[in-house]
C-alpha cells in the first residue's frame, strides 16, 4: 500500500512541474487560439461577400441578355405594329408592347440595385481585407513568443513526460483513474498535510485522522475537498 501511496504522490510532483511548465506559456496557447478563431471567421465572412458579389454580377449578365432580347423583340412589335389588319392584332401588340417595355423597365431597376449592392460589397471586402493582415501578423509574432518559450522548456517537459509514462505504468488503473478523477476537478489531486490542515483546501484533519493516515495502508481522501491525503513519511521519502 504503501509503495502504492508512493506512486500517487510522485505522480503529483511530476504533474505539478509540467503545470509550472504550462504556466511559463501564460495566456499565450488561449490568445493563439482565439486569434485563429477570429482569422477563420473574418475569413468565412470575406468570402461570403465576394461569393455574394459574383452571384450578383451574374444575375447582372443575365439581366443585361434578356433585356438586350426583350429591345430586340420591342423593335419587331414596333415594326409589326405598323403592318396590322384587325383590332384585335393591334390590342395584342400593344398589351405585348406596354409588357415587354415594364419588363425592361424592371429588370434596368434590379440591375441598378444589383450594382449599389456590388459597390457595397466592394467597399466592404476592402475595409477588412486588411483586418487579415493584422490579424496574421498578431498570429505570426504570439507563436513566435511560445515557440521560444518552448524552446527554452522542453528539454526538461520531455524528460518530465518520459518519468511521468514510467511511474503511470506502475500505477493500478483503479489509482490511476481517482487520481484523474480528482485532477480534473482540483488540478491537485494528491496533497500532504501542512499545520494539522488539508494542504489542497486547509481543512483542519483531526489527530485521529492523521493517526490513521500516518499508517500508510489505505488512500485517505480529504472529508472536505477530496484530494488524496498523504503522510509525511510518504511525502519526504
Ligand atoms: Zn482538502
Amino acid at each position: 500500500m504503501k509503495a502504492r501511496l508512493k506512486l500517487l504522490w510522485e505522480l503529483q510532483k511530476i504533474d505539478t512541474e509540467l503545470d509550472k511548465l504550462d504556466e511559463l506559456r501564460g495566456e499565450l496557447p488561449r490568445e493563439i487560439e482565439l486569434l485563429q478563431e477570429k482569422l477563420k471567421s473574418l475569413t468565412e465572412t470575406i468570402n461570403e461577400k465576394k461569393k455574394q458579389k459574383e452571384e450578383s454580377l451574374q444575375k447582372r449578365e443575365e439581366n443585361d441578355d434578356k433585356i438586350a432580347e426583350s429591345k430586340a423583340n420591342l423593335k419587331k412589335y414596333k415594326a409589326q405594329l405598323l403592318q396590322v389588319k384587325t383590332n384585335r392584332e393591334y390590342d395584342a401588340l400593344t398589351k405585348e408592347i406596354d409588357y415587354t417595355e415594364e419588363l425592361i423597365q424592371k429588370l434596368e431597376q434590379e440591375n441598378n440595385s444589383l450594382a449599389d449592392l456590388s459597390k457595397k460589397l466592394t467597399k466592404e471586402i476592402e475595409e477588412l481585407e486588411p483586418e487579415i493582415d493584422v490579424l496574421e501578423n498578431e498570429l505570426k509574432e504570439k507563436k513566435k513568443e511560445l515557440a521560444e518559450i518552448d524552446k527554452k522548456t522542453n528539454k526538461e517537459r520531455s524528460e518530465l513526460e518520459q518519468k511521468r509514462e514510467e511511474v503511470v505504468a506502475k500505477i493500478t488503473r483503479a489509482d490511476l483513474s481517482l487520481y484523474k478523477r480528482i485532477r480534473e476537478a482540483k488540478g491537485r489531486a494528491v496533497v500532504p498535510i501542512r499545520r494539522n490542515a488539508c494542504e489542497g483546501c486547509f481543512a483542519i484533519i483531526s489527530s485521529q485522522r492523521q493517526l490513521e493516515i500516518r499508517r500508510n495502508d489505505k488512500i485517505h481522501t480529504c472529508e472536505s475537498c477530496g484530494r488524496i491525503l498523504i503522510s509525511a513519511e510518504i511525502e519526504n521519502e
